[in-house]
């Protein structure tokens, strides 16, 4: 029986609630057969069916499609060419995808398939998109795997990492945590392999031109996702609020494994996801239109509520769905502001009407709220 005095996980591992986790080819293929790691899969899979179980909200970030693509196609071994990698992840997409399912179905579980781009993650007019939809399939209990859509990003608009991917990822979706799983252990002072006194580090709290260092030189970087990649999602992650764990994957149950109190490097974000949106939306983005409201829908966003359409009395600026815009009283005092889901023109049209006339109004459904709570940073008032 553990005792109390057993070594266990971080508090900050006990009190996540939602999760991303990043899974390299690596571990999920073996290289010389270009087969499932089936063994290992199922432990993981077991991982997290407990976490789930145990009410954590899990994202999955798989990679693996170009490595069981390339083996299907029967490509040679060797570096790819970029047409022969998003062949050869349209091939191992599928079976990627499927090896997932499987492995979740058997424990009851429903899995997702999300393809994201950078676009997907970067730009706010998508970004509420993807958001919104992961938000639904976590919200019914699925658990989305994601991958990059590496068949139709071209160089200038894909990640070619899974680290920095997972990271934004997790930003985008307020996660608490994220774990990327790896073939070391954590962020070492120097690469374990040519230094003998290169230590692990516990604990990173910044990401210092020290700590860059330590990750190594990014022109010398041959692997994909690398020590620097991983300071990179480190950098991501925590200044989005969320904590970030480099740990082994080498090991079966890896998971089980952080809440036993297996060696790693955490990176500890400051604070939590909700404040570091609100602090991004409130501070970071050029607001480009205003929306007056009526006293009714203050006293409602002051409640916790949504903006709806009805509440609006007046609406400034030429803005596109996902800008920010500013949110006002009618004698101009500022409330808040919050990344808008309609356009200028949309929002025009259906200001001061009720959400079941929106679809009759601009001839196509949309989103019940003109901004989300969510997406909505209030000022003090
Ligand atoms: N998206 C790539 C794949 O599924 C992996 C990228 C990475 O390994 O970071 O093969």
């Amino acid at each position: 029986m553990p005792t109390s005095k057993t070594k266990g996980a971080r508090p900050e591992w006990k009190a996540a609630r939602r999760i991303v986790i990043k899974i390299g080819s690596a571990l999920l293929v073996d290289r010389s057969t270009g087969r499932l790691r089936s063994t290992w899969l199922n432990s993981i899979a077991d991982d997290i069916a407990a976490l789930a179980a145990s009410g954590r909200e899990i994202i999955l970030v798989s990679s693996g499609a170009i490595a069981l693509g390339r083996h299907l196609m029967g490509l040679p071994k060797g570096a790819l060419e970029l047409e022969q990698s998003q062949a050869a992840a349209a091939v191992g997409q599928i079976s990627l995808a499927s090896a997932w399912q499987d492995v979740f179905r058997a424990r009851g579980l429903t899995a997702a398939q999300v393809l994201l781009t950078l676009g997907d993650t970067e730009e706010r007019r998508r970004y509420l998109n993807a958001r919104r939809t992961m938000d639904t399939l976590v919200a019914h209990g699925v658990i989305p795997v994601v991958n990059e859509n590496d068949t139709v990003a071209t160089t200038e608009i894909r990640y070619g990492d899974n680290d920095r991917l997972s990271a934004r990822v997790a930003s985008m979706m307020s996660a608490d945590c994220l774990v990327l799983l790896s073939d070391i252990d954590g962020l070492y002072t120097a690469p374990p392999a040519e230094d003998p006194a290169a230590k692990r580090l516990d604990v990173v709290t910044a990401i210092t031109p020290e700590i860059e260092a330590m990750a190594g030189d990014a022109g010398s970087e041959l692997s994909k996702g690398g020590m620097v990649t991983k300071v990179a999602a480190g950098r991501i992650a925590i200044g989005s609020g969320c904590h970030m764990i480099i740990t082994s994957g080498k090991v079966l149950h890896p998971l089980a494994a952080i809440a036993a109190g297996a060696p790693c490097t955490w990176f500890l974000a400051s604070s939590d996801p909700v404040t570091a949106r609100k602090r991004w939306i409130a501070g970071n983005l050029e607001a480009r239109g205003t929306v007056e409201i009526d006293a009714g829908a203050e006293k409602a966003l002051a409640g916790g509520k949504s903006l709806l359409p009805a509440g609006v009395t007046r609406v400034d600026g030429q803005f596109d769905r996902g800008d920010a815009v500013i949110i006002r009283a009618t004698d101009g005092r500022e409330i808040g502001r919050g990344l808008i889901a309609y356009s200028h023109e949309d929002a025009q049209r259906i200001a001061g009407k009720k959400s079941t006339e929106i679809e009759r109004i601009l001839g196509h459904a949309g989103r019940a709220e003109l901004i989300h709570r969510d997406d909505m940073a209030l000022s003090r008032i």
